[in-house]
């Protein structure tokens, strides 16, 4: 049986955090990891809020030197996707296709997934060029690329993908939703163009593009792309508790046996220092745990 005294669920900046932290109280996690090392600021146009960095640093260059830091402590790395945790006696059972590797303290820090566009269904040819996050769409040049939504992530993604594609964001409502700091930016872009008030009836697909269709004001107005991003909200990735959800977990936690970190137990407060703080917060409890038996 394969047994490790803490796992962590996955490689952002929470579980690279609290994998750090643990290894210098010399305990040594096994950490699952779906994707790179590194987790979701890969995707951030410019990190202007983690300290440390005087002039911004972008996303892409923060989760690699992230990546760098945690391949230096040499922590066991499993690339592969969890897909179950289950109670097994006083431990848990982490299981991926391949592995199941059991531990008494776990770590959940596996980020959020994107929310779905399910207003209504996507005609296969349309689905092909729908995109939820904007990774494969970063390699593209000369293209139109719509995004829809409000909020941080869509004028992020816009100002990312603006280097070399036109990009419009497609607002359901009037207002955005995104800090001024992104709004500003936008509106001295000329690569980006921004729709409020936009309503989407039907997307549908051919060989060459999309067509969104919708209304603005009543009236009817097409929107035609080659490629459509959505950027509509993130929920927390907890898929691989029974149901989706964590509530029969809850005496683990309370007993201090498994910890939630960063942008998954965070709801709208998702920031990178917000889940390095809480990744480390969680290694300096279970150490604390094994080292004094005490619980906060
Ligand atoms: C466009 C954009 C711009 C941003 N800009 C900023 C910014 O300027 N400043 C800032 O502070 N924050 C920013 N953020 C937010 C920041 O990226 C997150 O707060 C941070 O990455 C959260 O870290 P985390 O470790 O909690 O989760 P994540 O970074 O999401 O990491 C979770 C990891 O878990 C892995 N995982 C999930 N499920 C499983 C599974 N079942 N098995 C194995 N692995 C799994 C995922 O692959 C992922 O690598 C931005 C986010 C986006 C999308």
């Amino acid at each position: 049986m394969n047994t490790k005294d803490v796992c962590i669920i996955g490689a952002g900046p929470a579980g690279i955090a609290a994998a750090i932290q643990l290894k210098r109280c010399r305990i040594s996690p096994a950490v699952f990891e779906t994707d790179r090392v590194g987790g979701l600021v890969k995707y951030a146009n410019l990190v202007e809020n983690y300290p440390g960095f005087p002039n911004g640093i972008s996303g892409e260059e923060l989760s690699g030197l992230f990546r760098e830091q945690f391949n230096r402590s040499s922590i066991d790395i499993i690339h592969e996707t969890v897909e179950e945790v289950n109670p097994d006696d006083n431990l848990f059972r982490v299981k991926t296709t391949h592995n199941s590797v059991y531990c008494r303290y776990l770590i959940v820090a596996s980020g959020t997934r994107p929310g779905k566009f399910d207003d209504f269904p996507l005609s296969g040819k349309a689905a092909g060029r729908l995109f939820y996050d904007p990774g494969l769409l970063r390699t593209k040049k000369g293209k139109s690329i719509a995004i829809v939504g409000a909020g941080d992530a869509a004028f992020d993604y816009a100002l990312s993908l603006s280097r070399g594609n036109d990009i419009i964001i497609l607002n359901r409502r009037e207002k955005t939703r995104c800090l001024p700091v992104l709004s500003e930016k936008i509106k001295k872009n000329t690569g980006i163009k921004y729709q409020c008030g936009f309503r989407i009836v039907d997307i549908s697909g051919s060989e060459s593009g999309i067509v969104i269709s919708g209304t603005i004001s009543g009236k009817a107005k097409k929107i035609y792309a080659d490629y459509l991003l959505f950027a509509i909200g993130r929920e927390p990735a907890l898929d691989f508790f029974p149901g989706g959800s964590c509530k029969h977990f809850r005496e683990k936690e309370r007993e201090g046996y498994l910890y939630f970190a960063g942008d998954v137990k965070r709801g709208l407060y998702r920031q990178v220092a917000i889940s390095v703080g809480d990744g480390v917060i969680a290694a300096m409890r279970i150490y604390r745990k094994i080292r004094e038996g005490k619980i906060k």
